[in-house]
């Protein structure tokens, strides 16, 4: 018996419940990526993706098996291949957005009319997203806080093949590399989470701090599924400390359990009744995409997309605050352009995070305004995030670094005077 796997945004061979499955009930099992025309990806993330595949055939060469790639439709080529090799059966992950349901939608019915049995499996988040429901009836939660304590408490529970206990690398190097394109895949991700896991005890405190730049950079591997999200928290939960980065994996399961109830999520405000009017200003959107608001704190984060294909959380929050809520640019263009650039840029994480910066989707306080400086002030006490990612004001020593607009013309060395 043979069976085809469709590997999507599940790109491991770790904790894996589809290929994993497949494999303990088939005879033969066809590993295959279909490269998707319909679906947009910034270069960064082509790139990146081009290194996730590479390692992944290393890895299943390495078992004794390969990885098939094809181009066109998933559903054309996933129904040819399977013809082609004999398979009886197609298995994927199951994702949230409207185009990767609908894709699960066609490609069930063509399994259908070909007499192919075809299951799906998850994965792509720690807890599936409507696994979990508030009470009263309601398709999902509107609001982390009750979401958190319903997923803390179902996390592991009645999901296919409950992850191994890994055993905790003893010292492991705290090394801090950059998500940069050549580590794609799932063995430079396996690597960095052991890193990651030596180093988490400071999260906390720390993940705040711009300059120090420690996060845990995983969110390219968990969007590409280089990692189990489900295997991430259960190796991070027995360390001292994990407890505020579990809950940001939590938030990134709320996302897409909002994605899975509201496809809409990029384009329509999610709250009915949130203002959406923006101003038409392409002259501020473009210094703003380009690094040159004049604001400093701002231009630090865009250039640091920009250069990096990443930003730290801190900064996307200032830089998207900035656009909506000082210069009322509308969030489908920001996050146009942070999806078009981010490394880990995707539909739930992406457009939910702009929507709750921008007061249409999922805040409690919509209303709530960042101001740049005061930000600038508290998580880059030292102005040395800006001096990184801005170097003609990197003369300027200690915190006058924000506020270049104090300072006589011929210091600021060309750099603008804010544009709002
Ligand atoms: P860590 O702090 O180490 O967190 C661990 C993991 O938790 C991350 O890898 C990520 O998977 C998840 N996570 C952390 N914060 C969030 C959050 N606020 N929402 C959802 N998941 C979270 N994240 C993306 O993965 N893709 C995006 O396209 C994306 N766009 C964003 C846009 C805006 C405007 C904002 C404010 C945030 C966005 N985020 C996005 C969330 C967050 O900024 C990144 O996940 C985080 O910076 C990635 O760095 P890290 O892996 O070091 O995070």
């Amino acid at each position: 018996k043979t069976c085809v796997v469709l590997f999507t945004r599940d790109l491991r061979v770790h904790d894996n419940p589809a290929f994993a499955s497949s494999v303990g009930a088939f005879d033969v099992v066809l590993p295959l990526f279909v490269h998707d025309p319909a679906l947009p990806a910034g270069d960064n993330r082509r790139a990146f993706l081009r290194g996730a595949l590479d390692d992944l055939r290393s890895s299943l060469r390495a078992r004794g098996g390969d990885l098939a790639e094809l181009h066109g439709d998933p559903v054309t080529e996933a129904i040819r291949a399977a013809k082609t090799v004999g398979a009886s059966a197609i298995a994927m992950a199951a994702d949230v957005s409207a185009y990767a349901r609908s894709r699960e939608t066609r490609l069930a019915a063509a399994c259908e009319s070909e007499r192919l049995a075809f299951k799906t499996f998850p994965g792509v988040t720690v807890v599936p997203p409507s696994a979990v429901r508030p009470g009263g009836g309601g398709s999902h939660y509107k609001v982390f806080t009750p979401y958190y304590r319903s997923w803390e408490a179902f996390k592991f529970r009645d999901v296919v093949g409950a992850p191994k206990k890994v055993s905790l690398p003893a010292g492991a190097p705290k090394s801090w590399f950059s998500t940069a394109i050549g580590d794609a895949g799932e063995t430079a991700a396996r690597k960095r989470l052991s890193s990651w896991l030596a180093d988490i005890a400071a999260y906390g405190d720390i993940h705040d701090d711009l300059a120090a730049d420690r996060t845990s950079r995983l969110s390219p591997y968990l969007h590409f599924g280089c990692l189990s999200p489900r295997e991430v928290v259960d190796r991070a939960q027995g360390h001292e400390g994990a407890e505020p980065f579990i809950r940001q994996l939590c938030w990134r399961d709320f996302y897409h359990q909002v994605l899975a109830a509201f496809p809409a999520l990029k384009s329509k405000p999610y709250r009915a009744n949130a203002e959406d009017d923006w101003r038409d200003e392409k002259d501020a959107l473009q210094a703003w995409q380009e690094g040159h608001t004049g604001m400093p704190i701002v231009d630090a984060g865009m250039r640091q997309l920009r250069a990096e294909g990443w930003m730290h959380n801190r900064a996307r929050l200032i830089t998207a605050s900035y656009l909506t809520k000082h210069l009322y640019v509308d969030w489908r263009a920001g996050g146009d352009h942070f999806f078009d650039l981010l490394l880990d840029g995707d539909v739930a994480n992406n457009y939910g995070n702009w929507q709750w910066v921008a007061g249409t989707g999922n805040d409690t306080k919509p209303y709530r305004r960042f101001s740049p400086l005061r930000q600038a002030e508290r998580f880059d006490p030292t102005g040395e995030y800006v001096r990184r990612y801005v170097p003609e004001l990197a003369h300027i020593p200690g915190k006058a670094i924000h506020q270049p607009w104090e300072l006589p013309a011929a210091q600021r060395r060309g750099y603008p005077s804010p544009i709002k």
